[in-house]
Order: C-alpha cells, then structure tokens, then sequence
C-alpha cells in the first residue's frame, strides 16, 4: 500500500504536535469530540430537510471506549462521515487553516501557543497517541476507508469494511508513559468522564462511556462490579442554562474552546428574551484582536442556531462593523431552519435581534467602564479604533451609539478621559472641546498651538490616531460643546478688549504681512498675527476649508489618492511676543529682499513644527548658511 506524505506545512505541526511539551495535551478529547459533533451536526441537519435519512435527533450519539490492554482510546460518531477525497483533503493537509499560513509567513517561531490558539484539531491527537486510525463511511456512499498514520512517516488510505453503518470512528493508540507523562490517564474512564465534563458538556448529542462502579456489600469479601453505559454531558448548550447554574469558569471554558482563544474573554454577557422575539445570547468581548483583526480577511458574525440546530457559523447581520470584535452565539426559535442567506438579511426578527444585542453590547461597556476602568482601558486599546471608523463611516448615524464609548489621552496627567469626563470638568468660561493632533503624546506636547490653551487651564484631547480627526469631524459636538483642533484659525480665547487689540496691531502691520503672504504666494493663504503662541515665533493653521493640516497629512499619507496631493488652506502665524516680531518690522522698511528670505525660512519652520516636510530642503539648508555665515 502505497504511503502519502502530508502537505508540508501540516508536517511541520505534526512535528510539533509528536514532540509537543504543551501542558494541555489533554484538549486532544474535546477536539475530536467537537469535530464528531460537527458531523453529527450535518447530517442531522439534512435529516430535517430530507427524509430519507431516516433518522431521529436521538438516534445520534458520540461514543466512547478505552480498551487498556491494547492502549486503546476510541471516539465514534454517527454523523455524515468522509469520503475518501474528504479524507485526503481533510486529514492529509490542514484544511483551510489560514490561521497556520500566517503563523509560517510571520514565523513567529515554534511556540507552543499556536495549539491553543487555533484549534489544530484532529492533529492534536497526535500529542497523546503513536498512531491512529480512521474508519469512516460517508452519507450516500457504499465504501468505508480506513486512513491510518503514526504521524512520522505520513499516512495510508485503504478501502475497508465498517459494520455500524455512515460515520467516523478514531481509534487512539495511545503513547507509552514516560516519567514525565501519564498517557495512561487518557486510558481511565473517570478521567476521561472529567474531562468531558470539562470542554465538551454543552454538547448537544449525548456522548456515552461504559462506566465501570465497584460496590463493596457488608459481610462480602468480594467487591460487586457494575457496568453500565452512562451519558457523560448534560447536553444542555451553555446559552440555553441559567445564569444562577453557571460560573465565570464554565463561561470562560467554552469561550476558549468555541472561539479558538487562548485568553479568556474580557467580559461575556448571557441574555435571554422572551416575547415578540425570543433568543439566547451568550456574547463575548475578546481581550486581544485575532491577528487578522485589522485586515479584510476578519470576518464577523456571531453563530446562528435556530432551535438549537446550527444554521450558520459566522450571520454577519447580526453585528454592526464597529462591534465586529465580539463572538458568540445567537439561538431564536423564532429563525425558519432552512432559510437562505438572502431571506435572513431581510428577516424582521434577525434585525430585532440584531438592535437588542447592540444595545446590550454598548450598556455592558458602559457598565465596564463605570466599574472596571482599567479593563476597559485595556479593551479600548485593542478595539477602540473600531468605533472612531464606525463614527466616520455612519456620517453620524452611531454617534448617539458610540460617543460614549470613546476615549483619548489628555493634556491632564496624560490620562485617558471620556467625553463625558472632558465636559463634566470644562472650565466655566471654557466653550469647547479642545484637540490637538499629532503622531504620538510627546510631539503633541511640544507643539506651540498648545501653549495658551494649557494656560487658561483648559484640558486638551490627543489624537495620535490617523482616523481621530475624521472621527470628531463627524461628531461636530458633544453635549453641546464644538471640537474645536488647537489648529484652528480661531480658538476663541480671547477677551473682546484682547480682541480689539489684535485687530488694531493686525490693521498696523497690513502692508507687511501682505508683502510676507506674496512671498510664499503658492504655500499659504493668509500671513498674520498669532493669538495663541506665547513663546514661539511662528505655527501653521488652517484657514477655513474643509480640510485641515492634519488631515492633509492623513490623506496624503495613503496609497489610493492615485498621486493627487490634498492642500489644507493654510496660514502662518506670526507671535508678536517674540522677538522676530520686532526684526520683521525692521526689514520691512530696510531690506525686502531679506523680509522674502526671512518669511521663507518661518514658513518651514512652521512645517517641520507641525511634522510635515519642507519642499524644497536645499533652499531652506542654504538660507540657513546665509544667516550663520
Ligand atoms: P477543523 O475541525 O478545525 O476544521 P480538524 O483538523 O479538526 O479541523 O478537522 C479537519 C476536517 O476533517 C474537519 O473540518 C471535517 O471536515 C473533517 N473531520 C474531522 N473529524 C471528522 C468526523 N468525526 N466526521 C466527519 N468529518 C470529520
């Protein structure tokens, strides 16, 4: 009989799997028990929808045996079984794992986290087993296959005989014990009840064992020994019990085992209704993003089953995108069994549900953020950017829903502050939301915009995240109060008297800044005097129009503007505190030439205050040789 070898990358974590120091060798159990229930899953399914199955929801069982003389652990199924191109497919390579391709390209090296991370499945088996078998017989076919491997020297697939009927049989040889590893374990009935009860309780097709109990009778040497089949799980879904049954483990446990997540959640939340529309929902937050999180390979969605019957794995109705972080699983009666992808989008319940859970979301992160601050933190951190995309994307449509929600460092202690927070300790002549933009805290901080904002005492929000500006655009107010950018061409912080001062040495200083303006006539719109430098001779801000410097910035910085540059409409601002006030003036009545030089060289001081490029380095580098020579 010819012997295949497995696809390359599936005899790495083979490799991995046989040699595996992985504490949890033990999720071996509940991987098989998942994969025989997905099986069973199918073809009950089908049962539903085609009688010539001929087979009841009881009919359907996972059982298990452990045969200790032979080292023998076996797990059947009666589900739809493999055909023996399933077989190659799904057992000669690691089907679909997208996961284990970025595991490779990213070559994070050989920890062991990827076992828990990604549920391996069926190769896990090979942490605890030096050989094992399969005999399957697929729904609708005639011929059984028995695929055999000891993980090392890759895999036979023959044709067999299987008396019991369609299904899947593993059949476990389990490794010798070492000092370190007790393989026998896996060979003891209670052990195995444990573990079961364990990962694999919610199941919900009983998983039976013949138990073994020993009695012993008074007055009887003799020990009475009785065996009997028991059902090992309560087979009662998670989500259909009752939040007073279970624990925060029991919630955590499934989590991990169903979402393929080494850490447990950050916060679940079980909710069941009942009336016009009637589900469970057991949801979770996850406390780091999947590593494709951020990319358009992420899907969202929760699992859908009607009845307890799973009718789709990821319903992406059911979440809106800034809440695509969170798994879980939804179960209405109410859901037709067969209903097509297409009818579910239009379906009136599916969208009740849909707007119940978003509201359960939003209160349960609220309610994180009242008494776990520092969860919350840690979860805005990971997540947070979601909302500001889901502010800018709805044009204001989730504003009411995710406003609250927000979060961003602040020029108070450099802590995070709500907007609630923000308004709730705004000074009482203060009359906006001041931001600053900037690529992290520490150059924000440095900015001269900031200076007279800071000595009023008014709190200032950092955005350091290309999307924030955009976001808060589209907010416009909080509670009333406007975002205003501290680079803004007003800040409105000004008394009328200071006001009309301004205005006066404004008008005074006219022919000047329109001489300075027409010097760099192509760069900026206006040259004038500033009102919010104190100690710094010049910044750019921008001067009306839609776009903003910070946003040229953004904009400019992405790949898809076909090479069409944005310009914010901009203006140089002049301190008439500072010093170069003063030699302005005087070259402006002596040498114009050098007034022309002089505004070139503020121009890109401003820029590279603002952290944008100069345009032309060589004129600036020379210009400043001029001066020291
Ligand atoms: P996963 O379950 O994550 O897809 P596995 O490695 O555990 O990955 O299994 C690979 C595939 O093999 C499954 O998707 C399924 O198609 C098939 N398979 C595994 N066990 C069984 C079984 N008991 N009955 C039918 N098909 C199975």
């Amino acid at each position: 009989m010819e012997t295949k070898q497995f696809k390359a990358e599936s005899k790495r974590l083979l490799d991995m799997m046989i040699n595996s120091i992985y504490t949890h060798k033990e999720i071996f159990l509940r991987e098989v028990i998942s994969n025989a229930s997905d099986a069973i899953d199918k073809l009950y399914f089908k049962s539903l929808t085609d009688t010539s199955v001929g087979m009841n929801k009881s009919d359907f069982a996972i059982n298990l045996a452990v045969d200790k003389d032979k080292r023998t652990l076996t797990i059947s199924d009666n589900g739809i079984g493999m055909t023996e191109e399933d077989l190659e497919n799904n057992l000669g390579t690691i089907a679909n794992s997208g996961s284990f391709a970025f595991k490779k390209d990213n070559d994070l090296g050989d920890d062991v986290d990827i076992i828990g991370q990604f549920g391996v499945g069926f190769y896990s088996t090979f942490m605890v087993a030096k050989e094992v078998t399969v005999v399957t017989k697929a729904y609708g076919s005639e011929q059984a296959y028995k695929w055999q491997s000891n993980g090392v020297d890759g895999y036979t697939v023959e044709p067999c005989e299987k008396e019991d009927g369609v299904g899947t049989t593993i059949t476990l040889l389990m490794k010798d014990d070492t000092d370190d590893d007790k393989y026998s374990t896996y060979l003891d009935e209670h052990q195995i009840q444990s573990l079961v009860k364990k990962y694999s309780d919610y199941i919900r097709f009983p998983i039976r064992m013949e138990m073994e109990h020993t009695h012993y009778h008074e007055g009887s040497e003799e020990p009475e020994v009785h065996k009997a089949v028991e059902t090992l799980n309560s087979m009662t879904p998670i989500w259909k019990k009752n939040k007073n049954e279970l624990k925060e483990e029991d919630y955590n446990n499934f989590y991990v085992e169903k979402f393929f997540d080494y850490e447990p959640p950050i916060t679940h939340i079980h909710s069941k209704n009942e009336g016009i529309c009637t589900y469970d929902a057991l949801l979770y937050i996850p406390a780091r993003a999947p590593f494709d999180y951020y990319s358009k390979d992420y899907e969202k969605g929760l699992q859908l089953y009607s009845s307890g019957v799973m009718i789709m794995e990821k319903c992406a109705d059911l979440l809106p995108d800034y809440f695509s972080f969170v798994k879980g699983v939804v179960d209405s009666e109410d859901l037709s069994l067969n209903i097509s992808r297409e009818l579910l989008q239009h379906d009136r319940q599916l969208k009740m549900i849909e707007k119940n859970l978003e509201k359960a979301i939003k209160n349960e992160l609220k309610k994180l953020m009242k008494n776990d601050r520092e969860k919350y933190e840690k979860f805005f951190k990971v997540f947070g950017l979601q909302f500001k995309f889901g502010i800018y994307q709805s044009y204001g449509a989730a504003n009411e829903m995710l406003q609250d929600l927000l979060m961003f460092p602040s020029s108070f202690e450099g802590k995070n502050v709500t907007l609630d927070e923000y308004v709730e300790r705004m000074k009482e002549d203060q009359k906006n939301i001041y931001y600053a933009c900037g690529e992290s805290n520490e150059r924000i901080e440095k900015l001269p915009q900031l200076e007279k904002v800071k000595e009023k005492g008014y709190e200032v929000l950092y955005c350091t995240q290309d999307i924030d500006e955009f976001a808060l655009k589209v907010l416009m107010k909080y509670k009333d109060k406007e975002f205003k950018s501290i680079s803004d061409a007003d800040l409105d912080l000004d008394t009328e008297e200071e006001k009309e001062q301004a205005k006066k040495l404004d008008e005074e200083n006219k022919d000047m800044f329109e001489f300075m303006q027409k010097a760099i006539a192509d760069k900026v719109k206006t040259v004038r005097l500033s009102k919010k430098l104190k100690s710094h001779p010049v910044c750019l801000s921008s001067d009306g129009g839609p776009i903003t410097i910070e946003m040229e910035k953004v904009l400019n910085a992405m790949p898809q503007n076909n090479g069409e540059k944005v310009k914010a409409e901009k203006a140089l601002e002049i301190n008439p505190e500072h010093p170069i006030f003063a030699k302005l003036k005087e070259l402006f009545e002596s040498d114009k030439d050098k007034l022309g030089d002089y505004t070139k060289l503020l121009y890109d001081q401003a820029l590279l205050i603002e952290g944008m490029s100069i345009d032309d380095p060589v004129e600036f580098a020379n210009l400043v040789c001029a001066l020291m020579c």
